[in-house]
């Protein structure tokens, strides 16, 4: 972005910024909250790569593990920072990705009043940085503010159909708050937050907080937690420990997987890119919990059992993403399908297990 090194605010910093910006292109520093969890640990992969960039990490390893962020620990541009995003955050950056949170239903419904925390108040703190060194900051938001939907597929202008007292309300009502707090910041924190060089730089003359908001589809690829409860990495991991696969009742329930790689790119894009959402990423492909547990019978194990379990309250029962909006303002689709995804994870998961394939 034109504004890297332009988002101190002290009259020094902003000197030294603009003679870096104007003498030679200024890295960009970029902070991921919740780069050491799945998500975050490929996103971080991924910008690394570009050698303009400096990575900032901040995760108090509830779901993560510096395990995933190995490669980049003692990097020059790399930093990583034991950090709860509840509590404030002072760094000076040009971008945050805002992933802090657990995803997994088993793991935000541990603890629900720390998931709300860290929706509310992580989100808080976030926005709060991102105004005071004028960042620019997308949110991870969810498929699950469309709640159980009534719309097929669900298109951004849905405002979806959410229980406000259920046991994932902790994570869907967060999710669903910490989007309200980013357009609010992004409509009331204008010229406050904007450098005066900033705001004379601006297209329109009209600045405000910049924010990104990306409504993530249910995910998958190497790194998932092996045991987090989520039904693509159960399947895998049950189809390599020859465990029956569990079916949660009906099976005729659906989901739309996205492939991490995919989901990254989407991700970078949409900073990247001049709409501030909320977009949509996610795989269209629409699966039955059924025809998941077959596709993954067939491509892993297919002497394992399928057997049918009780389900958790409040789940969703269909979800597919309408990405029409992602195709048209970031040129983005994904290109990896399910069952040319999964095997990647399983050799990521047998690896881990200890479990190769046998002959
Ligand atoms: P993950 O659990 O692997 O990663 C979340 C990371 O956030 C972990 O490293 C965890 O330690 C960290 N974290 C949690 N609470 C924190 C706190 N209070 N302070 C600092 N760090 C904290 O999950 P993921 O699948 O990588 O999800 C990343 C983001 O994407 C989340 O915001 C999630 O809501 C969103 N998302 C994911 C999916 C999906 O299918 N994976 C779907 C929709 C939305
Ligand atoms: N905050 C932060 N890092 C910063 C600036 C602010 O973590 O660099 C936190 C701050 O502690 C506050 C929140 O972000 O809790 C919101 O900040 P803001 O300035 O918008 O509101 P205020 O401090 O006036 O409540
Ligand atoms: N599910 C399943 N077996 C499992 C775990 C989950 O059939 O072992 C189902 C679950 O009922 C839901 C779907 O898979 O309908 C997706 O669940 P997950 O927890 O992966 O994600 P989310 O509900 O957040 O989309």
């Amino acid at each position: 972005s034109s504004y890297s090194g332009l988002s101190i605010l002290s009259p020094e910093s902003l000197f030294l910024g603009f003679h870096k910006y104007v003498l030679f292109k200024a890295n960009m520093r970029i902070l991921v909250t919740g780069g050491a969890g799945f998500i975050g640990s490929h996103l971080v992969d991924r910008l690394m790569q570009n050698e303009k960039n400096e990575v900032i990490v901040a995760d108090n390893y509830f779901t993560g593990s510096k395990d995933n962020l190995k490669q980049w620990i003692g990097h020059p541009r790399f930093e990583l920072i034991r950090h709860d995003v509840t509590e404030p955050l002072l760094v000076e950056v040009d971008q945050i990705y805002h992933l802090a949170c657990p995803a997994s239903p088993i793991f935000y419904k541990y603890n629900p009043v720390k998931t709300i925390k860290t929706n509310v108040m992580g989100t808080l703190n976030m926005l709060g940085l991102a105004k005071r060194v004028g960042a620019r900051i997308l949110l991870t938001s969810t498929s699950e503010v469309y709640g159980d939907p009534l719309v097929h597929p669900q298109t951004e202008e849905y405002w979806g159909n959410v229980n406000p007292i259920g046991v994932r309300s902790c994570y869907d009502e967060g999710k669903r708050v910490a989007e309200t707090l980013m357009f609010d910041y992004h409509r009331q924190h204008g010229i406050e937050q904007c450098s005066l060089i900033k705001f004379l730089l601006s297209q329109n003359g009209e600045p405000t907080t910049e924010i990104r908001i990306a409504r993530i589809f249910n995910t998958y690829g190497p790194r998932m937690n092996i045991d987090d409860g989520r039904v693509v990495s159960n399947f895998i991991a049950q189809a390599i420990r020859d465990e029956p696969l569990t079916v949660q009742l009906p099976g005729t329930q659906t989901r739309s997987f996205c492939y991490v790689s995919d989901m990254v790119d989407g991700l970078i894009r949409l900073m990247e890119g001049n709409d501030t959402g909320p977009i949509n990423i996610g795989n269209p492909g629409e699966f039955t919990m059924l025809e998941l547990a077959e596709n993954v019978k067939e491509l892993i194990n297919p002497d394992v059992k399928i057997m049918t379990v009780e389900n958790t309250p409040d789940d969703p029962r269909q979800r597919k993403p309408d990405i029409t909006k992602a195709k048209e303002l970031l040129g983005w689709e994904p290109k990896i399908k399910l069952r040319d995804g999964l095997p990647f994870m399983e050799e990521d998961f047998r690896q881990r297990l200890g479990v190769p394939k046998k002959a």
